[in-house]
Order: C-alpha cells, then sequence, then structure tokens
C-alpha cells in the first residue's frame, strides 16, 4: 500500500529510535530534561526567536497559544478555511474562551491589511475587543500553499498596528521555508509566536513546538500544564524530534515528488491536479471523492477526501521516486 494520506504517516528510522533509546532524560515538568531543553534551544534558534515549548501535539500548541494571546471572551480572527478554526474542534471557544471572527481568504488562503483593519473589533462597553490574528503556513485546506514573507509581513504589522498579538499556525513551516527559498527566522520575523510540527514532514514520531519570547513561553508552559501537557521523561520522544529538526532539507524531495505526482494525475482523464507549491497534491475527480479513493484503495493508493470532488495525496519521506510512479500507474487503473 502506498499510504499518501498525509506527512504524519511516516515511520521512525534508525537514527531515530536510537535517539530515542540513547537520550539523556529528566522530569520535564521540574524543566530538567536535558534532552528537551536541547530539543527547544534549537528550535528557538532555527526559528530566530527567545525560546520554544515542546509540546505533544500541533492542535495543543496551537491552543496554547491561543489560551496564552487572549483573555476569555475576546475575539480572534483567523483565515475561514484555517486549521484552528476548521479541524480543531472548536477548541478556541473550549480552551481560550474566545469568539472567532473569520476572514475569507483568496484562493490561496491569503489575507489582505485590510481584511485585518475590517475585523478587528475596539473593545468598549458593548464589543468584546480583538484578542489574537492567526495565520497559517503553508495554509493546508488550500493546498499546502507557501505564503510568502510579504503577505505575512503585511498581515502582521496591520494587526500589531491595532496591538493585536499574531500567532502562525506553521505545521508546516519548513515546507514554506523551503518553498519559497528563505530561512525560518526571516519567514516568522514578523509574528510573534509560532507552530511547528515536528511530526509531519520532518518525520518524527510525535511533538510539536511552540515558539515566542521568553515572556509568552513562560506563560504557555503553565498552559500546557493546565491542559495536561506536561510531560515528564519526554526526552525519549524529544530526542528523535532532534533528529527530525535536522531533516529539513529533505523536504525539497517531497515537493519534487509531489509536482511529478500532479503532473501524472493531470494526465489522467477525468482528473485536474493543480501544480502544487509544496508536498500537498489537491486533485479534482469527476467521480465522487468517496467513490474515488474506494477504488484508489483497491489499486493500493491511499488519500483523504477534502470535498465532494476533491481529495488530498501528500508526498513524504517513506514515498520514494518508484512509489510515485507506480501511484500514478494505480490511480490511472483506479479511475
Ligand atoms: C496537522 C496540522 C495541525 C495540528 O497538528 P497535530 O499534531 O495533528 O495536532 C495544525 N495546523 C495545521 C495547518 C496542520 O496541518
Amino acid at each position: 500500500m502506498i499510504d499518501l494520506r498525509s506527512d504524519t504517516v511516516t515511520l521512525p528510522n534508525d537514527e531515530m529510535r536510537e535517539a530515542a533509546r540513547d537520550a539523556d532524560v529528566g522530569d520535564d515538568v521540574y524543566e530538567e530534561d536535558p534532552t528537551v531543553n536541547d530539543l527547544e534551544a534549537r528550535a528557538a534558534e532555527v526559528l530566530g526567536k527567545e525560546d520554544a515549548l515542546y509540546v505533544p501535539t500541533g492542535t495543543m500548541g496551537n491552543q496554547i497559544a491561543a489560551r496564552t494571546h487572549t483573555e476569555r471572551g475576546q475575539e480572534l480572527l483567523c483565515e475561514v478555511e484555517s486549521h484552528v478554526y476548521k479541524w480543531e474542534l472548536a477548541g478556541l471557544a473550549q480552551h481560550a474562551e474566545v469568539q472567532t471572527r473569520t476572514i475569507e481568504g483568496d484562493e490561496r488562503g491569503v489575507i489582505e491589511p485590510e481584511q485585518v483593519r475590517a475585523g478587528y473589533v475596539e473593545e468598549d462597553l458593548h464589543r468584546p475587543g480583538t484578542g489574537l490574528l492567526t495565520l497559517e503556513n503553508t495554509h493546508n485546506s488550500k493546498g499546502g500553499k507557501a505564503i510568502s514573507e510579504e503577505a505575512i509581513a503585511a498581515a502582521a504589522e496591520a494587526a500589531h498596528d491595532l496591538d493585536v498579538p499574531v500567532h502562525l499556525d506553521g505545521a508546516r513551516l519548513f515546507n514554506a521555508v523551503t518553498a519559497l527559498d528563505t530561512t525560518a527566522a526571516d519567514l516568522v520575523e514578523p509574528v510573534d509566536s509560532v507552530m511547528f510540527c515536528l511530526s509531519k514532514g520532518l518525520g518524527a514520531p510525535v511533538g510539536s513546538m511552540l515558539v515566542g519570547s521568553e515572556d509568552f513561553i513562560d506563560q504557555a508552559r503553565r498552559v500546557r500544564k493546565l491542559f495536561g501537557g506536561g510531560m515528564r521523561q519526554a526526552g525519549i520522544i524529544a530526542a528523535p524530534g532532534l533528529v527530525a529538526l535536522e531533516n529539513r532539507a529533505r523536504l525539497a524531495d517531497d515537493h519534487e515528488r509531489a509536482r511529478r505526482l500532479a503532473h501524472g494525475l493531470d494526465d489522467v482523464a477525468g482528473l485536474d491536479a493543480e501544480e502544487p507549491e509544496t508536498n500537498i497534491v489537491l486533485v479534482e475527480t469527476d467521480a465522487h471523492a468517496s467513490d474515488f479513493l474506494d477504488a484508489c484503495e483497491q489499486e493500493g493508493v491511499l488519500g483523504v477526501p477534502f470535498d465532494d470532488h476533491v481529495v488530498r495525496f501528500c508526498t513524504h519521506w517513506n514515498v520514494d521516486d518508484q512509489d510515485v510512479s507506480e501511484a500514478i500507474a494505480a490511480v490511472k487503473q483506479a479511475v
């Protein structure tokens, strides 16, 4: 089976398993796990921020960020197709206790500074005030679009001019960095906090990082404890995360394979695949997405439905060139 459902399905390699076995560990709730401390220091360094916090999942990282930046009853501004709004079980309402105000981004998920200004609510006797703007890069629901430094900076500047902090959901931050040929530090410079996943394209078995100022991370550490995310000898899982963090250069291979997959599928009658920017390939099918995916599975390829007639295929480090060729042939057969 060629599993293209997500870049989260990767299995840790020997280097990661050895790193886990050999990790120096301690109680991370007391901040005494040297491996977790190393991972947090390295993540902060790579992103050019002061500090970082190791969290079990990307979802928890985003939720901690929202809770930390906002006060109960405020509004949070986000793009309407963003993960924090669409795929986190209304956690913003449950964990941060904020009201969400959505902005409709363009076809790539980009939101304009004017939209930030239009969505802003000033606090008064009747209105709650805007507590946070969240951005997403790459934009998952729009097909892994890499949002430019200029677009991120413009939206963030509009928010900051209104004294609203900005959190970036960078679950696939390094895919964006790779596609834009920039550095992570430059790309996230305009935002106050960033979440990125170790467990996606970078290949770690588990874990995400929340990154920001020292003061923000101090507060976020308390919220992580509140949410039940304070882990003990977490160095066992952080050690493969450290290996994963140095796995960034390989994302270019995923992008190249995604392009080849998209071209191959686009040539199949009845399928329409747009040119991918990163490792996510969205395919429009004449058939209903679930029927199409059933047929693909019969031929040995897995994907996920994204809409009635849209499916997502993801390339990742357990997919090689041969798999891409086989997947194209199998999907053709399925059609
Ligand atoms: C996967 C993902 C998350 C959540 O990460 P988990 O580790 O699965 O909780 C958040 N945002 C985006 C854009 C994602 O793709």
